[in-house]
Parts: structure tokens; C-alpha cells; sequence
């Protein structure tokens, strides 16, 4: 009964499997943030800072990395260009997640090779949309394993 209920509720999102690499130091964020992708079918891996956020992208091979910019031992933007000079992650969007996107902060998040960020606070009316935005297109009917 209950199986076939969560199955069911899959089907209708469309069975989104993708695995996304949450790189987050604060306990609070990064809840809000698998709660919320988990509620809508991801596969959430928590890196609780940068050099740990590296080695995960590594070896899961994430759809989309969600990336804090304030950060203990290596702050996000070191993080993203060490991400960018691996050529086998090259095609993985990196989407910065930061309080203080300033005008120079948001040409600093590019430059350091992110697609775009998101705000904080995290808005969950809008989260999910907004990420979506930046993963990449998932084979319509699934079961591409490419
Ligand atoms: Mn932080």
C-alpha cells in the first residue's frame, strides 16, 4: 500500500533521480535545502565544506552542484575554480548559494566559473524552481542511462 504510493508519487515528477552535490557548512541550510530537493525527488549529497565538496564531486559525478560561498578552509570561490579545472566534471553546473551577492560578488561567482546563484535566505517557494533552471535537461520519458 504505502509502496505503492510513494511510486506512484514518483511517476508524477517524473522520476527524477538526479544526484545533487549540496556543498554547505550551516546545519540550518543545508536541512532546508535537502528537505526541500529531497521532497521533490533528488538524491541530496551533503559536503559540509569545500575540500569534502571536491572529493564527493569526484566520485558521484553529481547533475548539479549547489555551492556556499562562505565556507571554512576553502571559501566557494576557490572551491567552483577547482571544480572548473577538472575537465571530467567540465559539464556539471556549479550554482553558488550566497547571502551577499553583491553587484561585484555576482561577476566574482561567474568568473570563478558557476552558471549563476541562488539568494539567502532560501525562499522554498522558489527554490526548487530556481534550480531547476540550471540543471540539465533530463531525456523526456526517462530511462536514458547516459
Ligand atoms: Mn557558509
Amino acid at each position: 500500500m504505502t509502496r505503492s504510493k510513494v511510486e506512484n508519487r514518483q511517476s508524477k515528477i517524473g522520476n527524477r533521480k538526479s544526484k545533487i552535490l549540496v556543498i554547505e557548512d550551516n546545519e540550518q541550510n543545508m536541512y532546508l535545502v535537502t528537505f526541500i530537493l529531497e521532497k521533490h525527488g533528488y538524491q541530496v549529497v551533503q559536503a559540509w565544506d569545500g575540500r569534502e565538496g571536491i572529493e564527493l564531486a569526484r566520485q558521484v559525478k553529481p547533475a548539479l552542484i549547489l555551492l556556499d560561498i562562505q565556507l571554512p578552509v576553502m571559501d566557494g570561490y576557490a572551491v567552483a575554480r577547482e571544480l572548473r579545472s577538472n575537465l571530467a566534471l567540465a559539464d556539471v553546473p556549479i550554482v553558488a548559494v550566497t547571502s551577499y551577492a553583491m553587484v561585484g560578488d555576482r561577476e566574482r561567482i561567474l568568473a570563478a566559473g558557476c552558471q549563476g546563484y541562488i539568494e539567502k535566505p532560501i525562499n522554498p517557494e522558489t527554490f526548487m524552481d530556481d534550480v531547476e533552471r540550471y540543471l540539465p535537461a533530463q531525456p523526456a520519458g526517462g530511462g536514458g542511462d547516459s
